[in-house]
């Protein structure tokens, strides 16, 4: 199969207008003294500010840089796996649109692909620029997923490069809830890491909310284990064992003549196990909403509006 171009590089944004300018005439540096036939696909995930216009703007500037507006905000996932199916580069490259990727590692993840590599993993060397709650809620997640037996890749986001052939397989993939960092690596390809700093956000403040963050690691559990089901029923087998014992201690007590008013214990055994049925079921009830909206097959987003890269410029060679 031929290729249009060496390289699509795909970029998810919500409300990023200060930054977009700068992020792409980075990227315009490194792609061309590369000599890379590319293409930059933005994918405005139901942007408020300016950010659409400036996608317009920045397409009229250089034709190789396509715009896709989604209606609302459906999440990065969406607005990335829209990218992917876009796109019409032998690899993809997935990038934030806050400068906080390290666009000069962009040739290397190249050689590594060159080299066989069909996955490329973007790994943070540190956490250094987040916040310490941040730092500390990432890695309970990270290790949670490791738990739930989700095979995460440790202090990477979605800076990735990833072949045709790993996107291809990604198709496959019909799930409405996609949650890419635990799929990526599911597909199984030859990967491998590139280390890079990561920058602190220079304009504008994260889109992640403590509320999208949760939802974000429910998401990610649920998409892909079922382990939390398996918890819950071990869970209620050590709680019927041990109020079989409990029965047998009170039984043994009664004949023994040593029971007194049990009000606390009773009252206690209430509510803890009125607590753990009502833990279980909101587990349970999580699994069957994810069964609903997989059941409904609704669109995974809605594109309103295109713009589109009318010409390729020369390149040096190909890859
Ligand atoms: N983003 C998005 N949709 C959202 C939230 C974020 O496309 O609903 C984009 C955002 O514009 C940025 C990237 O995803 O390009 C990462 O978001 P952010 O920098 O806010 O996350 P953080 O780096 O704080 O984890
Ligand atoms: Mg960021």
């Amino acid at each position: 199969m031929t290729y249009e171009k060496d390289l699509s590089i795909v970029i998810s944004l919500f409300n990023e207008e200060e930054s977009l300018p700068e992020l792409i005439s980075w990227i315009e540096k490194v792609v061309v003294s590369n000599g890379y036939k590319y293409e930059i696909i933005m994918v405005d995930d139901g942007s408020n500010d300016r950010s659409w216009e400036i996608v317009h703007e920045l397409s009229r500037k250089n034709p190789c840089i396509r715009g896709i507006s989604f209606r609302r905000n459906y999440g990065k996932s969406a607005a990335l796996y829209h990218g992917f199916m876009a796109a019409e580069g032998r690899v993809v490259i997935t990038m934030d649109a806050d400068l906080q990727d390290d666009i000069y590692k962009i040739p290397e993840f190249i050689a590594l692909f060159q080299q066989g590599y069909q996955i490329v993993y973007g790994v943070r060397s540190n956490r250094k620029s987040d916040t310490y709650f941040k730092q500390k809620t990432a890695s309970v997640f990270y290790k949670l997923m490791g738990f739930m037996g989700a095979g995460t890749v440790d202090d990477h986001a979605d800076f990735r490069l990833m072949s045709n052939k790993a996107l291809e397989a990604l198709r496959g993939y019909k799930e409405v809830n996609l949650f890419l960092r635990g799929i990526v690596p599911l597909i199984g390809f030859e990967s491998t890491k590139v280390y890079y700093e990561r920058k602190q956000r220079v304009t504008g403040e994260t889109k992640y909310s403590f509320r999208k963050m949760l939802s974000f690691a429910l998401d990610g559990i649920t998409s892909f284990s079922v382990r939390p089901l398996r918890v819950i029923a071990l869970a209620g087998l050590l709680c019927s064992g041990l109020s079989i014992l409990g029965l047998f201690y009170a039984l043994i007590s009664y004949f023994a003549g040593v029971t007194v008013p049990g009000w606390t214990a009773i009252v206690c055994s209430i509510w803890m196990l009125g607590g753990i049925q009502l833990l279980c079921l909101g587990v349970v009830g999580e699994y069957i909403g994810k069964i609903f909206s997989e059941v409904k097959q609704r669109p995974r987003y809605i594109v309103d509006e295109v713009v589109f890269c009318q010409d390729t410029p020369q390149s040096k060679d190909s890859l």
